[in-house]
């Protein structure tokens, strides 16, 4: 006899679990529609169970054909939870999935199995059989324990190696107790077989889950109406280079104004009422709300984007009625090509972001437009920016020198330090590319530091006289030249090593030269700690002869733009100019000396130094070392 008084509560749960999943909008991602699966196949094997438990109890008032069948409809669900069970643990824990069809088919193959046994039972009487007596096991009812423990253990397996997908403790520790649950209630089954415990374990089971994965407090916001931003990102991690969507953006304008002028209270409320809006109108694609009264609509690829943002400006000419106020807001719109090229949801979401503070800044109902390319070049620049983080604080930015050589006799007379960084793949990245991010967001001022620190040890470390090197050139960017800490900071690191600050020129461009007063000051200030300035890449800012000379330049370095033009079509200008720089006594270098003829023009022009490809590219330091070091 089967006892049902455990079966029979647990299904009455169950249905209320089921009555409030339904209740809820819920996101169209495979962990969710997995969910759903288990939940109703839950209820099928709970169903079945009692069904086929009450015949089996009661056998002499059915037909032994309906009990049969109820009993094998009742196996076949029992073996179908297990592998949905297994799917759910897929669906966490490896969110792209793409093992290949084999593999999938590989992994079914004990369910078919099990299917297979369970179909033919009645011919065979292996799985079970009903006779004059009522039901009875066969021979292979243990296949039963064999498929559900077989996903188990895979599931385990999977666990263990992609557990770290799960970012969060509690959706590890609740997964894990998911599957400790499962087991636990097989083995209760297996030890007390007639009092149908599995569907009460299995119940806990998905009541663990359903709080740490499937809450729906984790993927609304705005009362419940709409989607938020972890959704978002759940959606896009899922369908990354699969998309089949166009991405529509919109922003409320001036939001934090806006609730400044309206008050808090009323303008949550106007957001719910904008949510429910969107949602209701544009009822085929997933609507988010992306913090700061930003919407993001999900939708088909043949979606009339214009036609949408016309609806929706439409509507914000009307007032949002919210807590006895009326809200008048207005819109601005972006649309984001999503390509499938792109793998990595961070992209995606900083270009939505992007995209919608430009939008922010329109006062129109054209969208900002952003294309594959762009966000390609977001890419690009996200891998930079993650090179150059990686360089700074592992203190691996490298640096290569370039000599300087004497236009008098062709020596080696010095050597500018460049600064390189590497992608994961050991490819330089030219400082062109990451020269003006690291400006951007500030670690410069380290990346400076770092490259000024190895030219110390350099010259600590080197025999520099045998190489002919008097000086190192070190380039300092505007944004570093601005600090005011500037020279006690390169004085003490020139100390730690023991170099005589006088041995290394800073190069500045125009761009450091923007507040006279500063300037004097900082050089001065500089200068007083032994340092001496040249200035890089003279001919493409805006100075004229008169502010220089109030510069203490030691040198001017003429950019290669200058030189490559004068080489190509001579004229008048470079020549008088150096004549004047030359009177004003600064010394000159020409940079981008690429051949013997341009180093001989430069030369008879009067130029101290030259630089180029023509003596050599920016080399390794220890390759410098070797190159020129004198036996
Ligand atoms: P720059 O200071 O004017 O450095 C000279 C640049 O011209 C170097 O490019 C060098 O490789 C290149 N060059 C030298 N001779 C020739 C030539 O004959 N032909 C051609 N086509 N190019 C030549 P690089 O190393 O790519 O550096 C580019 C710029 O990046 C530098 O221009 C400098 O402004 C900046 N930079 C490099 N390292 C640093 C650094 O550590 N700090 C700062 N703030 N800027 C740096
Ligand atoms: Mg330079
Ligand atoms: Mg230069």
């Amino acid at each position: 006899m089967w006892n049902l008084s455990f079966a029979i509560p647990a299904l009455l749960i169950l249905l209320v679990i089921l009555a409030f999943y339904f209740s809820l909008p819920r996101l169209t991602v495979r962990r969710n529609r997995v969910f759903l699966q288990m939940v109703i196949i839950e209820t099928i094997v709970m169903i079945s169970d009692l069904v086929s438990s009450h015949m089996d109890n009661n056998y002499q008032d059915y037909d032994n054909w309906l009990i049969t069948l109820l009993n094998m409809f009742f196996f076949i669900a029992f073996y179908t939870r297990s592998l949905i069970m297994y799917a759910f643990n897929v669906s966490v824990l490896d969110k792209r999935k793409n093992d290949s069809a084999m593999v999938v088919q590989l992994v079914r193959t004990p369910y078919y199995f099990s299917v297979l046994m369970a179909l033919f039972s009645p011919f065979t009487r292996l799985v079970f059989y009903i006779d004059d007596t009522g039901y009875h096991s066969g021979s292979l009812y243990n296949i039963l324990y064999m498929c559900a423990f077989f996903y188990l253990i895979l599931s385990y397996l999977l666990f263990v190696v992609k557990r770290n997908n799960l970012k969060r403790k509690r959706e590890r520790y609740c997964l894990f107790l998911y599957n400790f649950i499962v087991a636990t209630g097989l083995i209760v089954r297996i030890l007390l077989p007639r009092m149908l415990l599995m569907d009460t374990f299995v119940l806990m089971a998905i009541v663990a889950v359903y709080l740490a994965f499937e809450n729906p407090e984790y993927s609304l916001e705005l009362r419940g109406a709409i989607f938020n931003s972890r959704a978002l990102r759940e959606y896009i991690e899922e369908n990354i280079g699969h998309f089949k969507h166009r991405c529509l953006g919109v922003t409320v304008h001036k939001y934090h104004e806006m609730r400044d002028i309206y008050g808090t209270k009323q303008m949550d409320e106007g957001l719910f009422l904008i949510a429910r809006y969107l949602t209701r109108t544009f009822k085929g694609c997933n609507v988010f709300y992306y913090r700061r009264g930003r919407y993001i609509i999900l939708c088909p690829k043949d979606s009339d984007f214009r036609k949408m943002c016309e609806t929706v400006a439409e509507r914000f000419k009307k007032a949002w009625r919210a807590e006895g106020v009326e809200l008048y807001l207005d819109v601005g719109f972006a649309t984001i090509e999503i390509s499938n090229d792109i793998d990595s949801s961070d992209i995606i979401l900083n270009t939505i972001a992007s995209a919608l503070v430009m939008a922010d800044n329109m006062d129109s109902i054209v969208p900002v437009e952003i294309t594959d390319t762009e966000i390609l070049q977001t890419e690009r620049e996200t891998s930079v920016k993650r090179s150059l983080e990686a360089a700074i604080e592992n203190k691996a930015v490298e640096v290569f020198l370039q000599p300087l050589i004497s236009a008098e006799d062709g020596t080696v007379v010095g050597a500018e330090a460049l600064s390189r960084i590497r992608d994961p793949q050991g490819k330089i990245i030219p400082p062109s590319i990451f020269i003006p991010i690291a400006e951007n967001n500030g670690r410069i001022n380290e990346l400076g530091e770092q490259v000024f620190e190895k030219t110390c040890e350099f010259m600590k470390e080197n025999d520099l006289e045998a190489m002919g090197v008097r000086w190192i050139n070190v380039n300092l960017s505007p944004v570093q030249f601005m600090r005011s800490d500037l020279g006690e900071r390169y004085a003490s690191i020139a100390a730690k090593y023991g170099v005589n600050p006088g041995m290394i020129h800073l190069e500045i461009t125009e761009d450091s030269m923007i507040d006279d007063n500063f300037l004097q000051k900082q050089i001065q200030a500089m200068e007083g700690k032994g340092f001496k300035f040249v200035l890089d890449d003279y001919g493409t800012g805006y100075s004229n002869l008169s502010r220089l000379k109030k510069c203490p330049f030691i040198n001017i370095k003429l950019d290669m733009g200058l030189v490559w033009a004068y080489c190509k079509e001579p004229d008048a200008i470079l020549p008088n100019m150096i004549n004047a720089f030359r009177s004003m006594n600064f010394g000159i270098t020409s940079e981008g000396i690429e051949d013997e003829n341009m180093a001989e023009e430069m030369r008879r022009l009067g130029c101290d130094f030259l630089q180029g490809f023509y003596y050599s590219k920016p080399i390794p330091m220890d390759e410098f070392v070797r190159k020129y070091s004198k036996a």
